[in-house]
């Protein structure tokens, strides 16, 4: 492995300069999935060696690939994988030729933020572009919870020649143990709450008579940052004002004959469960736990 490391860096231009191109290549390894850790599907080991050595010094950045744990090295792990899937769909992003002039033009935000934008920039136009989920860039709290999984990872693989490891907990690298089973998270609670709501967008929706046109009608009362509050696919409603198109001016006519025939047709409008407050909740248990994973570096 050394003398490939060491050929590669000597023949390859496009290597020169690239500190700790060793503790690269095994990291490449993993980031792109191994027996440990998932893999992005459509994305092999040859794509990700391709996108790294095109694309290194932007990558690395100041040698912060091999800071595996810092936030530099995550940093770095996110412009991975934006490059590899920027390369997938190189089309999709013109005018940018490179990831790099995507990244450079976004100006707003401290370094963190920038790569979040960078992020959501490319799923943005991947959304067009994938015929499948799967397909999909994961969004950046599911690329944090596989940057975890692969910093233990290479963790164990440092420790491997010697008689005792010392690994950091499991359960704080991107897995949870349940009933002594060790399962993988995917994302965050929080996440999987939204992708609920948009499915049950699609699929539930209200069954109103009325025309929903007050807040008895679930979806009209439902305005989070989910869902616009307008009736959907799932809908079974009947004479529905509340979609886009509907002015003000047809909501405020619609006003005097709800009120008519308002008592009838309680039964028919469901009651909307409040669980507003318990989200709230695990919104704050969920930040606190993210912080703690994100400023975790126990000593070993
Ligand atoms: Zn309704
Ligand atoms: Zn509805």
């Amino acid at each position: 492995m050394d003398k490939l490391v060491k050929c590669i860096t000597l023949n390859d231009s496009l290597l020169q300069g690239i500190d700790s191109v060793l503790i690269c290549m095994q990291l490449l390894f993993i980031y792109s999935g191994c027996d440990f850790v998932s893999y992005f599907r459509g994305c092999g080991k040859k794509t990700f060696f391709y996108v790294f050595r095109k694309h290194a010094s932007f990558i690395v950045g100041n040698g912060s690939f091999s800071d595996v744990h810092g936030h530099n090295g995550l940093y770095s792990f996110y412009r991975l994988i934006c490059s590899v899937y920027f390369s997938k769909h190189r089309a999709a992003f013109q005018p940018y030729s490179t990831p790099k002039s995507l990244f450079d033009s976004i100006s707003e935000g401290d370094l963190h933020e920038k790569h979040i934008s960078f992020i959501s920039a490319i799923r943005e136009k991947l959304w067009e572009r994938v015929v499948t989920e799967v397909e999909m860039m994961p969004n950046h709290e599911a690329l944090k919870l596989h940057w975890m999984r692969c910093c233990w990872v290479f963790d164990y693989w440092s420790q491997s020649t010697s008689n005792t490891h010392a690994l950091s907990d499991l359960s704080k690298c991107g897995w949870q143990i349940t009933d002594n089973r060790l399962e993988i998270v995917w994302d965050t609670v929080l996440n999987f709450q939204k992708v609920e709501k948009t499915v049950e967008w699609y699929t539930k929706g209200c069954g109103c008579k009325t025309g929903c046109k007050t807040n008895r009608c679930k979806c009209r009362k439902a305005q989070n940052e989910n869902c616009d509050g307008f009736c959907g696919p799932g809908c079974k409603c009947v004479n529905c004002f509340n979609v886009p198109d509907s002015g003000d001016q047809v909501l405020d006519m619609s006003i005097d004959l709800d009120d008519v025939i308002s008592d009838d047709t309680e039964e028919f409008e469901d009651p909307v469960e409040v669980e507003q407050p318990e989200l709230d909740g695990l919104v704050e248990q969920l930040d606190q736990t993210d912080d703690y994973w994100l400023f975790s570096t126990e000593e070993i």
